[in-house]
């Protein structure tokens, strides 16, 4: 498997992801990486919330969530547990 060049566009982390094609040294990917993509995400999943008339509790500490129906679980550390 080949490896492809990843950098972060906001924090300029970089780190490698497998890749079927073939890359070459000076190739790299501009993408966000997991901690600034919740960063981004997180406002705006907490104004989905909030007009879905749920807490905007996404992704705030804590370790407990009862809102079943809500969309964004998969995503959220306080569900972790409780799958
Ligand atoms: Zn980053």
């Amino acid at each position: 498997m080949n490896k492809m060049r990843v950098k972060c566009i906001k924090c300029k982390k970089e780190w490698q992801k497998d890749s079927s094609l073939s890359w070459g040294r000076e190739d790299i990917t501009s993408s966000l990486c997991d901690s600034c993509f919740r960063k981004t995400i997180t406002p705006v999943i907490h104004r989905k919330q909030l007009y879905r008339g749920h807490l905007d509790c996404f992704d705030k500490p804590g370790n407990y969530c009862d809102e079943f129906q809500c969309n964004y679980r998969k995503w959220c550390s306080r569900a972790k547990e409780a799958a």
